[in-house]
This record gives C-alpha cells, sequence and structure tokens, in this order.
C-alpha cells in the first residue's frame, strides 16, 4: 500500500511517513501544496494524509482540485484543533475522514487502516483467504495460525492482492503501489517476490493470469 503524505511540518512529516514505514507502507512525502497536488494527480495512491495549512496551495483546495480531476483516493485530513469550519469544509471538498492535531500515531493509523479497508469493501480489520490470514492492525500474516516471516516487499504484495481478492491485478499495479516514487522500478522483480511468497505460504492462494497479472480468489466456502 502506498500512500501520500502532504505535511509541511518537517517533524511530523518525517514522524508520520517514519511511522507508516515501520507499519509496511511506501510513503510519498510532499512539503508544500503544489507538491501534493501534482503528486495525488499523478501517481496512484492508496491514501492520503493532507495537511490543511499549507503554503503554495491550501489542502481543502488540493483536494478540490483531485475530485474535479476525478481523484479518488481516500483522504484524511489534518486540521487543527477547535476549527470546526475547516473540517466542514473538509469534508465538502471530499475528504473522507479527518484528525485534529496534536494527535496519537496510533490513530492516525487506525484511520488509515480503516480508510484503505473501506476504499477496497472490507469492513473487517482482517483479511482472510482459506488459510491465510493477514491482520491489517499488526501488519502479520499467518497461515493456518503460524506466522510467517515476509519482507517488507513480500507484505506488501501481498497485502495489495489481499485487499484486491477476486480482481486481476497487473504488474505495472503491483510496482505502483509497492515502491515510492525515486524507487528504480522493476516490473520483473514482482515475479521474484510472488515466487517467494508462495514458497513461504507453502500454498498457492496466488494465482497467475497469465499475461494480465496475479489473483487471489475470496473464499468460495465462506
Ligand atoms: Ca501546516
Amino acid at each position: 500500500m502506498r500512500i501520500l503524505v502532504v505535511e509541511d511540518d518537517q517533524n511530523l512529516n518525517r514522524q508520520l511517513a517514519d511511522t507508516l514505514k515501520e507499519a509496511g507502507y511506501v510513503v510519498d512525502q510532499a512539503y508544500d501544496g503544489e507538491e501534493g497536488h501534482y503528486l495525488g494527480e499523478n501517481e496512484p495512491y492508496d491514501a492520503v494524509i493532507l495537511d490543511i495549512g499549507l503554503p503554495e496551495m491550501d489542502g481543502i483546495t488540493v483536494l478540490e482540485k483531485w475530485r474535479a480531476a476525478g481523484r479518488k483516493m481516500p483522504v484524511l485530513l489534518l486540521t487543527a484543533r477547535d476549527r470546526w469550519s475547516d473540517k466542514v469544509a473538509g469534508i465538502d471538498a471530499g475528504a473522507d475522514d479527518y484528525v485534529a492535531k496534536p494527535f496519537h500515531m496510533e490513530e492516525v493509523q487506525a484511520r488509515l487502516r480503516a480508510l484503505i479497508r473501506r476504499a477496497a469493501g472490507h469492513a473487517s480489520s482482517e483479511l482472510t483467504c482459506g488459510p491465510v490470514r493477514l491482520d491489517t492492525k499488526s501488519s502479520r500474516v499467518t497461515v493456518n495460525g503460524s506466522a510467517l516471516k515476509l519482507t517488507s516487499h513480500e507484505f506488501r504484495l501481498l497485502s495489495y492482492l489481499m485487499h484486491h481478492m477476486g480482481q486481476v491485478v497487473s504488474r505495472t499495479e503491483l510496482v505502483e503501489h509497492m515502491y515510492d516514487q525515486d524507487f528504480d522500478r522493476d516490473s520483473n522483480t514482482i515475479e521474484v517476490f510472488v515466487g517467494r511468497l508462495r514458497k513461504k505460504m507453502g500454498i498457492d492462494i496466488i494465482e497467475t493470469v497469465r499475461g494480465l497479472g496475479y489473483r487471489i480468489q475470496p473464499n468460495t466456502n465462506g
């Protein structure tokens, strides 16, 4: 899952990015509204954390422009405490949720997880496919109850496929959601990660759809 953080406070931006990376996300960072707007318009994010008070272009304007251009990714706004009018303007502009400053990182993470889940059509924080369980809260994966040791890339790949169960996901799409903008991307590595995941899981839930990509089928037996 790839997240964009738009926040002009350098410390807060770094804190958010570090926490999210720790939790297994790929993070792009922007420090003003124009840069943030450009990235959100051109890169595929699974969610965005957007500050309202930004230099160059304020957060509400950034959000309005994205929505007007048909960008649908979930957006979590960072608002100043007691500025109820900001919250109203933000939600009217197309925000999916907000957190008032100062906040606890745990709250931001929980709201973000919920937004990503809902955008993918899942109500529960745990995604399952047969014996495979992915806990979005702890970023842990188990097969038949035993924990899997996954690298961050393997986890991101599995997490993306499980959030999009039933859909064929192309290698290009996977690459776009697994690496940040500065990474030298190579879609051939996806095949390697899929191979390793299959081996580690010992069960083949990842189906190769020839010429198109990969798919994890949802449980058919409930
Ligand atoms: Ca600010």
